[in-house]
């Protein structure tokens, strides 16, 4: 990315879902009964909108539709204290386990009920698990005609639901095929040799503060915002457990007393700001990427 005239800032978001919404475990509930099973969200949300006024930290706040749905003050509330409203899709599918049309519906009808709830435009996309594969190259295109700005689904890391290693690493803005979309790949680092992910849900209780901190130095160094993202989950070590196997239980309820501990140092050590605020000072400076 070209040099901008201030300090590279990092990005702050939210992923706002419920406990259960965890991607390819057998034991997943079905969406026809969400509605049933008990509620961490308000509770765990509040926490985290109390953090961020501590610091006076601003996030973008993706939203499941879902959730807009059922808590539309949680998605008020949030905007009147200045964070940034944006989609995370409406029923938590894979991007690759939906047809476009299917994803098309998904990715509007979420949008809708944001906009309705906060009474601001949503133009943010985050699909769940970083789904936006090889597989399903009509994505952007499909998330531009949905209504949106911009997206955040691309992990350019080997990862279990998705992953796309060739992407490029700095954010960029599309041309051809979904042209005007901005995407903006979650931030990797190398580590010996590998790129990997310090700075969001497992990857972020996972690691030490430290060894998080020196790659967040790297990326800003590099000129790329670092891009941090939390569960409302994370924050709550209580929250009931869905049954997995061992190595996937590991990776979703690894460190979760470590979440807030780290999120204070980073709001502590790092300028952090919303997506819309990023692009209100940065969209000009953004490379081009043609998509075809
Ligand atoms: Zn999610």
């Amino acid at each position: 990315m070209a040099e901008g005239a201030l300090p590279m800032p990092s990005i702050l978001s939210v992923d706002v879902e419920e406990w259960f919404h965890i991607l390819d475990v057998a034991s997943a509930p079905p969406i026809e009964t969400w509605d049933s099973l008990p509620s961490r969200l308000e509770g765990n949300f509040h926490r985290l909108l109390d953090l961020f006024e501590e610091y006076r930290a601003r996030a973008t706040c993706f939203f499941l539709g879902w959730v807009g749905e059922r808590f539309p003050q949680l998605v008020r509330e949030a905007a009147q204290h200045g964070h940034e409203i944006a989609s995370h899709g409406y029923a938590h599918k894979l991007v690759y386990q939906m047809t476009r049309d299917e994803f098309y519906a998904d990715a509007v009808r979420a949008r809708k009920i944001l906009e309705d709830a906060s009474g601001t435009p949503v133009v943010g996309y985050r699909s769940p698990g970083f789904s936006f594969t090889e597989q399903t190259r009509w994505f952007p295109q499909a998330v531009a005609e949905a209504g949106y700005r911009y997206d955040s689904s691309i992990f350019p890391a080997p990862r279990a639901h998705g992953g796309m290693p060739i992407s490029r690493r700095a954010p960029y803005r599309i041309e051809g095929l979904g042209a005007g979309l901005v995407e903006f790949p979650m931030s990797v680092a190398d580590l010996f040799g590998k790129p990997m992910c310090f700075f969001g849900g497992g990857y972020l209780r996972l690691f030490p503060y430290p060894l998080i901190r020196r790659m967040a130095r790297r990326v800003l160094a590099e000129g790329r915002p670092v891009i941090y993202y939390v569960h409302p989950r994370e924050i709550d070590r209580a929250h009931p457990r869905l049954p997995m196997s061992a190595a996937r239980r590991f990776k979703s309820y690894v460190n979760l007393a470590s979440t807030e501990v780290k999120l204070r140092r980073i709001l502590t050590e790092f300028p952090t700001v919303t997506f819309r605020d990023f692009l209100a000072t940065y969209a000009g400076n953004l490379e081009p990427a043609y998509v075809r």
